[in-house]
């Protein structure tokens, strides 16, 4: 028997292994098992290349626990190692510094264990003990046994063994003891080596026998040795996709489209990314991409290898070319993954073109779902705007698709404004907005449907990328407004008749809270709708951004601001001011010519004070200015509740403003309430 230390820098490897990786201790398996069949392949490539020349016979690797002896047994039929190869590949971990090192990685395990050849040493995460039985496949070989408890000490001796390869026993800590479960185990085998290159058995399959589990004598494969991602493209129908994708998630609705990614240069990459279909936003997640490593699974954190916004598709990326030991900050970093990154997205954009040109009707179908993420990749994405601009879709109110381009070329003519701008006109909701829609397609305007999540940003991401346009929802304003063709006339109301109307109007608004309403009076032709509200564009899309921004929520803060426009070239609100001049005219006309002599006055003062400096104006005459301010300002009172008065008993009038509170889904309660049961009176 030969006795000897690891590698002597090895000292403080094993504190470390058990102590600071705790969180990763159930990778040693997955170390265990691609040592055996990275052993196993290169006893095939021997085979291949004639130096091996016995029989191959059975390659499968076995995983079996021994519950009794608390052990975990990984046994391969790979080239297995002479004595010698164990001292070298075992016995040796040789590398300088190797305390910075731990120093600097002891929170990520992953970079320390592999990326150092620390793979092997992993099993001491979870082993008291790890013995070696192992037997070259080298003619006359000797078989030989290693066993080391954790130390740096090992021991290495004789040992019978039958076969050619490799069993590695390890004795299970009592700390650790989940990994003498069947159920942990099953499922780790099934996390990490499912697709992995060489069968994998654990224990034998179960039938039901005689009412009970009985095992049956055909191994337990647990691993798909080809997944579709290894085969070639050409190959394959979309039913295997669909499979494929079945295996993967189990639960999840048929995807959408996929992506078989196969590259070998600049650097070697294959996958299918799949994109899922979105029911609700509880479907959107990310992490559902599986990154592999020569089909062995590495992890689900895929940020920094793919671009951001295809975190949200599903499937498999499998390449021997990322650095998948290292940090995720060196990975952002590092120009070999960008190039992975630009090549996936590149990738994404063609196949996403290829099925637009050759299929365009399914494409559309599937637009709304795809839709979200596209929109996504242009938001976060430079390169992907370029690509995807020629065919991410515009949808109008009534379903029909059109290419930016087409849309373009569509409303060229009709919605551009006097001062060259073309008018995006759109809605968020069908429903909602249905009578400004109707309004604007009277005009021979097309208006889109914006209702998708990511629209709000959208929107400020086109203005910015076309030139000359701006979008307008159908209800930020009048339709004659929305796309101004000409100088627009001045209503003919003059200035003191559209005051008493807006003092009618106003006094009679209900009180919403943080809602604001300012009147306005506007001459839009006797067909048009007596009353109607708008939302400013400005202000409206300012606080929907805010809630996609932070440090915005100051918008978010303000209150709704609508504007109520009366039609005064309509016969109803014509009516009113008759009416309502007619009756207020007794009680109004004092007050309206005390307000204009008042109005007179206050002038004159000012003009007096203004040739004077501050310290010349007299205590009196500053006395006399606030006074006839004040009275001004009763007088101003006095009338509006003259006209409030009127109003208040005016049904018309509060029809009106009901009408169109109700048109905007703003009228609720009991102000619904009250609208119903006037309605009723007026019919009678
Ligand atoms: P890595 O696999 O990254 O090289 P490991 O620490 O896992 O690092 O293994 C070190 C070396 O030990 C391997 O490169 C291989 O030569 C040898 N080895 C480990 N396990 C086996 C095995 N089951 N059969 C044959 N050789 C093995």
């Amino acid at each position: 028997m030969q006795k000897g230390n690891i590698g002597v820098t090895t000292e403080n490897i094993f504190p470390v292994i058990k102590k600071f990786l705790y969180s990763d201790h159930e990778i040693f398996l997955r170390e265990m098992v691609s040592n055996a069949v990275d052993a196993t392949q290169k006893i095939k490539t021997l085979a291949d290349k004639g130096i091996f020349k016995g029989e191959l016979g059975d390659l499968t690797v076995r995983v079996s626990l021994d519950e009794k002896n608390k052990t975990l047994t990984i046994s391969d039929r790979g080239i297995g190692m002479t004595e010698e190869e164990i001292d070298k590949y075992i016995n040796q971990i040789a590398f300088s510094g190797v305390n910075d090192f731990l120093n600097k990685y002891k929170d990520n395990a992953n970079a320390i264990i592999g990326h150092f050849g620390l793979g092997f040493y992993s099993s001491f995460m979870v082993s008291n003990k790890v013995e070696i039985i192992t037997k070259s496949y080298k003619e006359d070989a000797k078989a030989v046994k290693w066993t080391c408890d954790g130390s740096p000490a090992y021991e290495i001796e004789d040992a019978e063994k039958a076969d050619r390869g490799s069993d590695i026993i390890l004795h299970i800590d009592d700390d650790c003891k989940e990994f003498l479960e069947k159920a942990r185990i099953q499922a780790l085998l099934n996390k990490y080596c499912k697709f992995m290159p060489v069968p994998v058995a654990f224990g034998k399959k179960t039938e039901w026998k005689d009412g009970k589990q009985v095992e049956t004598d055909k191994d337990n494969i647990i691993n798909d040795v080809e997944p579709l991602w290894t085969k070639t493209p050409s190959t394959l129908k979309d039913e295997d996709y669909k499979k494929f994708y079945n295996e993967l998630y189990p639960m999840q609705d048929e995807p959408l489209f996929w992506i078989h990614l196969n590259v070998d240069y600049p650097f070697n990459l294959t996958g299918i990314l799949y994109f899922p279909r979105i029911k609700s936003n509880i479907d959107l997640q990310r992490n559902k991409i599986q990154l592999y490593c020569n089909q062995v699974f590495v992890t689900d954190q895929v940020e920094g290898i793919v671009p951001e916004f295809l975190t949200l598709l599903h499937g498999v990326i499998d390449s021997p070319d990322i650095p998948l030991n290292v940090s995720r900050s060196y990975l952002q970093s590092d120009s070999d993954v960008k190039k992975i990154s630009t090549y996936i997205t590149k990738k994404v954009a063609d196949r996403l073109n290829s099925i637009f040109k050759e299929n365009r009707k399914e494409y559309e179908s599937k637009w709304d779902d795809l839709k979200l993420f596209i929109n996504y990749g242009m938001l976060s994405q430079e390169d992907f705007y370029d690509r995807a601009k020629d065919f991410a879709l515009l949808k109008d109110v009534d379903g029909k698709y059109f290419t930016f381009e087409e849309y373009k070329q569509l409303i060229k003519d009709g919605q551009t404004d006097k001062d060259g701008q073309l008018i995006y006109l759109y809605a968020n909701n069908k429903e909602e907005e249905y009578s400004y829609i109707e309004a604007a397609k009277d005009k021979g305007y097309s208006v889109l449907l914006l209702d998708g999540q990511l629209d709000v940003p959208v929107v400020s991401m086109l203005e910015q990328k076309f030139e000359k346009s701006r979008f307008m929802r159908v209800d930020s304003d009048i339709i004659d407004r929305l796309i101004v063709k000409e100088d627009v006339k001045k209503t003919e109301l003059d200035s003191d008749k559209a005051d008493n109307l807006s003092a009618a109007f106003r006094s009679q608004m209900p009180k919403l809270n943080k809602v604001e309403f300012n009147i306005e009076v506007q001459a839009l032709g006797e067909n048009n709708m007596p009353v109607m509200i708008t939302q400013s564009e400005y202000m409206r899309r300012m606080k929907d951004i805010s809630r996609f921004q932070s440090g915005m929520s100051f918008y978010a803060q303000m209150p709704d601001s609508y504007s109520l426009v009366l039609n005064s070239d309509h016969q109803l609100i014509k009516n009113i001011l008759d009416d309502e001049t007619s009756k207020c005219n007794d009680a109004l006309t004092p007050v309206i010519s005390e307000i204009k002599g008042q109005q007179a006055r206050l002038a004159a003062l000012h003009q007096n004070q203004s040739k004077k400096k501050p310290e010349e104006i007299t205590q009196e005459e500053k006395d006399d200015l606030s006074n006839t301010e004040k009275t001004l300002n009763e007088q101003r009172e006095k009338k509006n509740q003259i006209i409030a008065d009127y109003a208040k008993d005016n049904k018309i009038v509060h029809q009106l403003i009901d009408l169109a509170l109700l048109q905007n889904g703003m009228l609720k309660g009991s102000a619904l309430d009250a609208f119903i049961k006037r309605s009723v009176s007026l019919i009678k």
